[in-house]
């Protein structure tokens, strides 16, 4: 039989599993000799046991009467004893802080006799006493006894307006018992059972209470936010009611070690004469700053400061704690190592380094990726003050402000005369990238987070809500509609917040990142916060194991991606160079009919991509470019169906056939296909459109070559998508070093190259080891392997039926954002291992989004893959996560 109840005086702060952390802490502090209001924690193990029974442990009650036995000798007042009572506070505390989810009972132990006693206690303060004991009516007929608390607002409301009382204070001694006996009658009415006047009754019920509270619909949502676990319970603390209003001489604070919004060392904190913490928190009174306690009562001030100094130094980090004066005398009520904001995050542990309370390894731990990633977001200011339009997903963080337009045309007209403008479209294709570029942000009202917009708007750092549902967008009319019936048109001013997927009307007030300034080579930010960050980053560096990549497709994203400490491309991806307006030539080899047209068009591409590569190569001398032939289905670059069918048919009708339409209308159907994702994309497309990777090769090669003779040091490296097979991979390998072959005798020297291939397919997986055979390097595509192992569509299913899944809990976030460790990380796992065994050198990376990802990058770490690719914006995180990885 276990044991389920322990002595604030026997625990210990690393016992949060079994003590809960508030009942952890307490103890800490009574160890360390701090003025705790004297208690005892009742386990996380009785919760549990109680949970999975319906009923408490049976020997909880006997341990609980030998404890509370104990502090009533400690205390020298018996519980509920009518002529001197003690009295407890019940406060539930699990093992992660779950602030305001679970339940508090204060002042168990007072009855219609005790409430005198406590009279006498306090020197004959009937008001106080009367107080207190309704706040337990009140407090245990809603927590305990389920009464909404609306009666009891209800029955106070009515009691100031009859008395004509402006505030709580205003009630007399007489006012506070009538409420009492009003407060009695409402549990009554609504329960059919009296307050139960025995105090040891009170505790038991109260304690069960707060057991259950742990499965109460706001508990359960927000773990499941916070992705705390179900079953872990919560322990539940018993402690001496000290009471901090009493009298002007009392009062209740809180308190951090430092200032928890910036890290700015010194304490900071509120505090409320004659007040309980309930009180501030309803915000009935103002509370004054913490150092006016200081001229209110010197003693205890010097006192708090003396144990906060104890506090921060024994916990080595910043601590907020909570504190009750009674009568001139300090109490701690609870402490823990306190939530801040990510600027204080990096302040803090680089200046705990300097303190030399941790060191460098220790501090890497306290921040992580996710922080560093909300530095570096411009951020909104005063954003509550504007009207909600509508919500979407989080795609791509940051805040931006524009003028809404509504195709890519205007997005670029409109930039080019210098305004800024939001892009609002249902959803994006690759032909919005000229807008989407041109734009400050990107809005659509359908698609997840790995939708078009969310990836290309990652990839350039740009601002994006998408499947924002409650939009009703219609790009013909340029406008869209919200919920309430508001018109937003185009022209009209919106702010978008991709950190919450909030959208606004008008304009809301940006603030630029000075850590982006700072790792753009920009030495004037010289805030505490960027130089803090700049440390951490320095000592992750050195730590980490894995090299950190970029998915760059332009000169300037990867001079960016360089100066944010990218070691090379991971992932180019070319399909993004055929856009505009040599979207025409593409156009024209997919309807060559004759091998001259064909060649003619190739011939015409090829230049272009020279020269793209020409930029990317100089921007990244001396580190690995990996070049991914082009990959997405072809008829992305044709023109709709059914507008090109309904074009003819106008032409045709008017009897101006025009044959180049026909034709286009043919090609277009032959490549249609039901589902383009399974279809004729990547290395299917090389085998069935030959020439087109040859060309892409030449262009690769010949820029390499151009990039060597003017001195420079490119490293190429030629990435296959969507292999299934060896044989796939085999016949673009063999091609490869055709033109290979061909470039080095043009050039009279050899270009140094990599070929590798992309693993996205399952059986991709399965055949690792014969891919490896050939293949000299391996990046996983993420992307497509999650989408091709669950079968669920990329594009599609986050607006879908994700949500249902979030709810239902089948996974705590969308396998897109964070791998799937267990299904698509095992086949990671399993192709490293073998790919490895046939090719011990094999280079491995990954390229998908999780890259980028910080749960993501532990995992990758941990398999041994050599480096993560991921968005230029994403590399800072990442290599800071990879260096939390390591440490
Ligand atoms: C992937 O599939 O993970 C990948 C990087 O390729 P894309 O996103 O371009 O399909
Ligand atoms: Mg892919």
């Amino acid at each position: 039989m276990g044991r389920y109840v322990y002595d604030f005086a026997e625990g210990n702060k690393d016992q949060k599993d079994l003590l809960g952390g508030k009942g952890a802490n307490l103890a800490e502090m009574t160890r360390l000799g701090l003025p705790v209001p004297p208690g005892f924690t009742i386990t996380t193990e009785a919760c549990r046991a109680y949970l999975a029974d319906g009923r408490e442990p049976d020997s909880l009650g006997e341990e609980i009467d030998r404890h509370l036995a104990l502090l009533e000798q400690t205390m020298g007042r018996t519980l509920g004893d009518p002529d001197d009572p003690l009295l407890v506070s019940v406060r539930s505390g699990a093992k992660f802080s779950m602030p305001g989810m679970m339940d508090t009972v204060l002042n168990i132990g007072l009855n219609d006799r005790s409430v005198e006693g406590l009279v006498r206690q306090s020197g004959g303060n009937e008001r106080f006493a009367w107080d207190s004991y309704r706040r337990l009516l009140s407090m245990f007929g809603e927590t305990v006894l389920g009464v909404h608390k609306d009666a009891f607002e209800d029955e106070i409301d009515r009691l100031k307006a009859e008395r004509g009382a402006g505030s709580d204070l205003d009630l007399t001694a007489d006012d506070l018992r009538e409420l009492t006996r009003a407060y009695e009658r409402t549990i009554r009415e609504h329960t059919g059972r009296d307050f139960p006047q025995d105090p040891r009754e009170q505790l038991a019920l109260a304690v069960r209470a707060v057991f259950d509270s742990w499965n109460t619909e706001r508990a359960t949502i927000y773990r499941r936010r916070e992705r705390i676990p179900t079953d872990l319970g919560t322990a539940v603390n018993v402690g001496t009611m000290v009471f901090g209003n009493g009298g002007m001489d009392s009062g209740t604070g809180v308190a951090f070690t430092r200032d928890p919004a910036t890290g700015a060392q010194g304490v900071y904190g509120d505090y409320l004469q004659n007040a309980q913490g309930e009180d501030v928190v309803a915000g009935i009174r103002n509370t004054v700053p913490l150092h006016d306690l200081e001229t209110i009562d010197k003693a205890c001030f010097d006192q708090l400061m003396d144990i906060m100094a104890t506090l921060e130094h024994h916990y080595r980090d910043l601590c907020d704690i909570e504190f009750t004066i009674e009568h001139g005398k300090l109490w701690m009520l609870q402490t823990r190592v306190g939530k801040r904001t990510a600027q204080a995050a990096f302040r803090i542990a680089v200046e705990l380094v300097d303190e030399g309370l941790i060191d460098m390894d220790e501090a890497l731990q306290r921040v992580t990726g996710a922080q560093l990633a909300t530095l570096m977001f411009p951020q909104f200011n005063s954003e509550h003050e504007r009207h909600l339009l509508g919500r979407g997903m989080n795609a791509s963080p940051g805040a931006a402000v524009g003028k809404a337009v509504f195709d890519s045309t205007t997005a670029a007209e409109w930039a080019a005369r210098g305004e800024d403008v939001i892009l609002v479209r249902r959803e994006t294709n690759p032909d919005d990238l000229k807008g989407m570029v041109a734009a400050t942000g990107i809005l659509t009202s359908r698609g997840g987070k790995t939708s078009h917009a969310a990836v290309v708007a990652r990839g350039m750092g740009r601002t994006c809500v998408c499947g924002a549902e409650s939009l009703d967008v219609d790009v013909k009319a340029r406008r869209f509609t919200t919920s309430d019936g508001t018109v937003v048109s185009e022209g009209d001013v919106i702010s978008i917040n991709g950190t919450t997927g909030e959208v606004w009307q008008g304009e809301v007030p940006v603030m630029a990142s000075h850590v982006v300034r700072h790792f753009e080579g920009d030495t004037s930010t010289d805030e505490a916060t960027v130089r803090a960050v700049a440390r951490v980053m320095d000592h992750a560096d050195k730590r980490r194991r894995l090299g950190v990549h970029a998915n760059a497709d332009t000169p300037d994203d990867a001079a960016r991606a360089r100066r944010f400490g990218a070691q090379g491309i991971g992932l180019c991806r070319t399909e993004h160079m055929f856009l505009g307006d040599r979207r025409e030539l593409v156009e024209h080899f997919i309807i060559a009919e004759t091998k001259e047209e064909h060649d003619a068009a190739l011939d015409a591409l090829l230049p272009l991509q020279r020269k793209d590569f020409l930029g990317i190569f100089e921007a990244m001398d001396g580190l690995p470019v990996t070049v991914r032939l082009i990959d997405p289905p072809l008829h992305e670059f044709l023109p709709d169906m059914t507008d090109l069918a309904v074009l003819v048919a106008h032409e045709d009708d008017a009897g101006q056939a025009d044959s180049k339409h026909h034709k286009m209308l043919e090609a277009v159907k032959r490549m249609h296909e039901q589902n383009p994702m399974l279809g004729l994309r990547g290395v299917r497309l090389g085998i069935a459109m030959p020439g087109l990777f040859a060309m892409q090769t030449r262009a690769i090669l010949e820029a390499a070559a151009e990039r060597m003779t003017a001195g420079g040091d490119p490293r190429p490296e030629i990435m296959v998508p969507l292999v299934a097979t060896a044989e796939e991979f085999e016949l673009v390998r063999a091609e490869i070093e055709k033109v290979a072959a061909e470039v080095n005798e043009e050039a009279g020297f050899e270009v140094p190259y990599a070929v590798g291939t992309m693993i996205e397919l399952p059986r991709a997986v399965l055949a690792a080891d014969s891919i490896a055979k050939t293949a000299q390097f391996f990046s996983f595509g993420t992307n497509d392997l999650t989408q091709m192992t669950w079968g669920f569509s990329r594009d599609d299913v986050e607006s879908s039926f994700f949500s249902a899944y979030l709810d239902k809990g089948i996974f705590p976030v969308s396998p897109f954002e964070t791998l799937d460790r267990d299904g698509v990380g095992a086949l990671v796992r399993y192709a490293v291992e073998k790919g490895r065994a046939v090719r011990p050198d094999l280079h491995l990376g990954v390229c998908g989004e999780h890259g980028g990802d910080p749960e993501s990058i532990h995992f990758f770490d941990e398999v041994g893959l050599d480096y993560v690719s991921c968005s230029p914006f994403r590399v800072p995180v990442a290599r800071l996560e990879a260096g939390r990885a390591s440490a």
